[in-house]
């Protein structure tokens, strides 16, 4: 319970990308989480394992529901009515629970098949998060054949965590459209801005941000923004987030979402030892072959093409991005209800400043990132809890 994608592997390499200092779960308490980890020897600068992180977050839900003000029903919610003031909760087994408010938190939303990988069975692994993913490594790591990860963000810094600790010597090509990835953190000195300082439009803060790193470090421009990420968002127009979503992200994404110095290492030597060899391209097509998974596939800026086989295919190219094509069955019933809309840009619901998807329904979390973009990560996500909390208790005291 209460684990999520992030926090539910079980393995070693699998560190946090953010700070001990930074991943305190309570708003208002910065070093939480970093006197925790301290007590088992860790250091609030340091990375910890996110299977350790979902201890800290186990001992925290169990001391909630000790004080009897908390139930945990483990089940898959699949519906949400409304009833009267309120709710009604249908869970997949049958039973329904009657509430006064709602709060989706459900998370990042599975990604979707890819167009290329249609006709390919098992060996297309499409959700990287799942039992299937964790076979498919341990068939790799017994048979050492070429593996294929289309995408190279945080989700194939992973997925290639996993192969190595398992063992895995064989080749991993690693591609997606630029071929960037994650960048490692590194101490630097902060250099804040002032509000006033701020770019405005989305053509003008990548020139500010290319003026700044040049003067204080890339590393100190990017997370000069982050008290302003949900202002400068917002003052975005529509076509200028869209802009932002198909030129811009991959660019933010690496930087801004940083990994521990220590799993840049391994994957540094990784690439190095030619095990694993980033690619910057497209797919041309992809067939099943008795070998396995025959992938043609082409680098950005040449014009001839290469053809591999790959043992398996996985999709490492992020959570699903369009809310309307969400399969968790809860939100399909509030969406086909119109219970909740999709945000403009369709990936997330539309919420308003309260995060308030519907009468007496909230939303956080990833969902919501349609409104605040950086609303991801725990730092985001504690203070916005507090929001919330703050704000059901207002409307259902009244
Ligand atoms: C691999 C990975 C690594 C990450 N690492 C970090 C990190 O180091 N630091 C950081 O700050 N952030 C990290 N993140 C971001 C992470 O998403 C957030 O930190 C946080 O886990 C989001 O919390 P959440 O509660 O919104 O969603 P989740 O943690 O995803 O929780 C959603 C929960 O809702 C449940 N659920 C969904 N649908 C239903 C339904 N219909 N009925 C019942 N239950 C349902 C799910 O089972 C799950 O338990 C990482 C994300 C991923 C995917």
């Amino acid at each position: 319970m209460g684990r999520g994608v992030a926090y539910s592997t079980t393995e070693a390499a699998h560190l946090l990308n953010v700070r001990a200092e930074g991943m305190s779960a309570w708003a208002g308490e910065a070093n939480h989480f970093a006197n925790r980890f301290a007590a088992e020897g860790g250091t609030p600068r340091g990375f910890a394992q996110r299977r350790f992180f979902a201890v800290y977050l186990g001992e925290m839900l169990s001391d909630a529901v000790a004080t009897g003000r908390i139930e945990l029903a483990e089940a898959t919610a699949v519906s949400a009515v409304r009833d009267g003031a309120g709710w009604r909760i249908g869970f997949e087994d049958g039973r329904s629970f009657e509430a006064r408010a709602l709060v989706l938190a459900v998370g990042n939303q599975e990604p979707e098949g890819l167009g290329a990988f249609a006709g390919v069975g098992r060996r297309f692994v499409r959700n990287p998060w799942g039992d299937d993913a964790r076979a498919a490594v341990a068939d790799l790591a017994e048979g050492g054949r070429p593996a294929l990860i289309v995408g190279t963000g945080l989700t194939m810094v992973d997925l290639v965590l996993s192969l190595d600790a398992a063992g895995y010597q064989g080749r991993i090509v690693a591609l997606s459209r630029r071929g960037l990835i994650p960048r490692a953190h590194a101490d630097f000195d902060a250099a804040p801005t002032e509000k006033n300082e701020l770019p405005d439009g989305l053509r003008s803060m990548f020139r500010w941000l290319r003026r700044r790193s040049a003067e204080v470090g890339w590393r100190a421009a990017v997370d000069s923004l982050r008290p302003y990420s949900h202002h400068l968002w917002q003052s975005l127009t529509l076509d200028e987030q869209r802009r932002f979503l198909r030129h811009a992200r991959p660019w933010w994404d690496v930087h801004r979402h940083r990994i521990a110095p220590e799993v840049a290492a391994t994957v540094a030597a990784m690439i190095g030892a030619g095990r694993l060899e980033i690619v910057a391209g497209k797919i041309a097509l992809a067939s099943e072959t008795p070998a396995g998974v025959e992938v043609e596939y082409r680098r950005r800026g040449s014009t001839g093409s290469r053809t591999e086989t790959f043992a398996y295919v996985f999709n490492c190219t992020g959570p699903l991005h369009s809310v309307t094509r969400s399969k968790d069955p809860l939100l399909r019933s509030l969406l086909d209800a119109g219970q909740v809309r999709p945000d403009r840009l369709g990936i997330g619901v539309d919420v308003d400043g309260t995060c308030r998807a519907g009468e007496h329904l909230w939303a956080m979390g990833p969902l919501t990132k349609g409104r605040y973009w950086e609303i991801i990560a725990v730092p985001d996500i504690r203070e916005q809890a507090a929001a919330v909390a703050e704000d059901i208790a207002r409307e259902l005291g009244k």
